[in-house]
């Protein structure tokens, strides 16, 4: 009788204070720690490990979300040993997610195919591992949301959400040709984010062309000026990854050339 009063209220207490997962498997970790003779402690103690996995995992579900980034691209399926050894070394440390302390930028540079988008997704997965927060986004899809909001007014707000985001994925700056107008937006966040979130953007061209893709050469040196303060570059001078695979027919058999 009063054993049935106990978990009554124990079952009332746990949905009160919204643990869960101590509440499905309290019964079970109670009959292990008995034929295990643990302590108390170490009775507590299995019972909030699982817990607190349960709710790590879902906030890293949670993150992968929203961050938009391609879950097939990662760290399992990107294979390092492709890299020249200098960016290999470079990627292996990047993956550790220390660079987001430090706000740094990671610039990434090569040829179409090369990677730089697997790569820079494959950090930003890592990151979320960690409990950070990422979003994935394209330079042309990112300024024309910007565009549209400083039409809307509400340009601030949206610099202030993306701000949120410890590292901010900018993919293919320079792939589409945009306007002077388009190209300002995009210029005000790098501006506003200075020193205060990590972007990490790839690119296939580099910084001696950057002037075709800002317009106006005082605005391109004052952009490049900030995105490599504090910055990690890679280059990624590889043979397209696309390429090689489309040389392996069906049978898998290297197709001659
Ligand atoms: P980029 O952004 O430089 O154009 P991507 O990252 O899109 O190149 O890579 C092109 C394709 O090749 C993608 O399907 C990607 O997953 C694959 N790929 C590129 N580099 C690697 C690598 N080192 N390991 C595994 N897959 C790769
Ligand atoms: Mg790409």
């Amino acid at each position: 009788m009063r054993k049935n009063k106990v978990e009554k209220e124990l079952n009332e207490q746990l949905k009160e204070l919204c643990l869960t997962t101590v509440q499905k498997r309290y019964a079970d970790i109670a009959s292990m720690a008995r034929r295990e003779t643990l302590s108390y402690e170490e009775f507590l103690h299995e019972l909030l490990k699982e817990e607190s996995e349960v709710r790590q995992n879902r906030r890293r579900e949670r993150l992968m979300k929203a961050s938009r980034i391609p879950e097939d691209k990662n760290i399992d399926t990107f294979d390092l040993k492709r890299l020249p050894s200098k960016a290999a070394q470079q990627a292996k440390t990047l993956f550790t997610g220390a660079f987001i302390d430090y706000t740094e930028n990671i610039l990434v540079f090569g040829n179409p195919g090369s990677g730089k988008t697997h790569l820079l997704c494959a950090i930003g997965q890592e990151i979320i591992k960690t409990g950070r927060k990422v979003y994935f986004t394209t330079c042309s899809i990112l300024v024309q949301e910007l565009l549209q909001a400083k039409r809307d007014l509400v340009l601030p707000n949206m610099l202030k959400k993306l701000s949120r985001f410890d590292a901010l994925i900018i993919d293919e700056i320079g792939y589409v040709q945009q306007n002077r107008e388009e190209m300002e937006v995009l210029f005000t966040l790098l501006a506003e984010r200075y020193e205060r979130g990590s972007i990490m953007l790839s690119s296939n061209f580099p910084f001696s062309k950057w002037e075709k893709i800002f317009k106006d050469p005082m605005v391109t040196a004052a952009a490049i000026d900030r995105l490599v303060h504090h910055s990690v570059i890679i280059e990624l001078n590889l043979p397209s990854y696309r390429m090689d695979h489309a040389k392996v027919g069906k049978s898998g058999r290297k197709i001659k050339k």
